[in-house]
């Protein structure tokens, strides 16, 4: 089951890091793959939780009948689509579009300056059905700063979304995948498991939306793929071809949730 060499995401996550940050990540990397391994041996047949989708009796409308593919027969698994750093201006509205037709969701992780900017596309991926996790308010380097004001970052990004959609976030990602012992337990202590991600799709880094693509198709069952609702065009371009390929594979995208210890795993929605 090797990784692939055209894909050195995992090798290359932050640009921007201290070694030392970096070397965490590696490790955090790690151990969502390995999360990611356990989840999907810890749950021998994702597909076997129900017959027929909810969606066969009802009456969806064209765009919701996931393309035309089923997402509730997952013969190997789930995985986990995340957007970082929106709301934006001129991605968000795409990037639900493109999810609604193909009848997916996504985990959007929430930049808390964007979503006091613009509170309406924030409603928006909430009112979508996606599901939104907090990523700070500044998008700082977290590790840089004191254990209080990493703390100011990330609760009030949780106030700032439970104001606008009345939901309070579960699952936090810090900016930059930088994190350490004392910001996880900082967001345990706000009611949050870290997330970080099993595959980087490079898009923050002029990916073309081939170059995602391929990436998501690097995608483990179990596994999470770092995006970016960021203005990025080839991201919202991505989304077809990332579904189908999911669906090619016999995988879904799954919902992310707080496994035993706070480590996160992928399920079904
Ligand atoms: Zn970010």
């Amino acid at each position: 089951m090797r990784r692939t060499r055209r894909h050195p995401a995992r090798r290359h996550v932050p640009l921007r890091h201290p070694r030392g940050a970096r070397r965490q990540v590696r490790a955090a990397l790690v151990a969502v793959a390995a999360a990611a391994t356990l989840a999907f041996t810890a749950a021998p047949s994702p597909a076997a939780s129900t017959g027929a989708s909810p969606d066969d009796s009802t009456g969806a409308s064209a765009g919701e009948q996931r393309g035309g593919r089923a997402w509730a027969n997952c013969p190997n698994g789930y995985v986990g689509l995340t957007y970082d750093d929106g709301p934006h201006q001129t991605s968000t509205t795409a990037l639900l579009n493109a999810l609604r037709a193909g009848g997916a969701k996504a985990t959007f992780f929430i930049w808390g300056q964007h979503a006091d900017q613009y509170p309406d596309l924030l409603r928006s991926v909430h009112a979508a059905g996606m599901w939104i996790g907090n990523h700070t308010y500044t998008h700082p380097h977290l590790p840089q700063l004191s254990e209080s004001a990493a703390y100011q970052e990330i609760a009030n990004t949780q106030s700032t979304i439970q104001r606008i959609t009345g939901q309070t976030p579960t699952l936090f990602r810090p900016p930059y995948g930088e994190t350490n012992a004392q910001i996880k337990a900082t967001a345990a202590r706000l009611g949050m498991a870290e997330v970080l991600w099993s595959v980087d799709s490079r898009d923050w880094n002029g990916a073309t939306t081939q170059q995602i693509v391929a990436a998501a198709a690097t995608l483990r069952a179990g596994g999470i793929i770092l995006m970016h609702d960021g203005g990025y065009r080839a991201t919202v371009d991505a989304v077809p071809q990332i579904l189908s390929g999911l669906a090619a594979r016999g995988l879904c995208p799954g919902r992310i949730v707080a496994g035993a210890g706070g480590t996160p795993v992928v399920t079904a929605p």
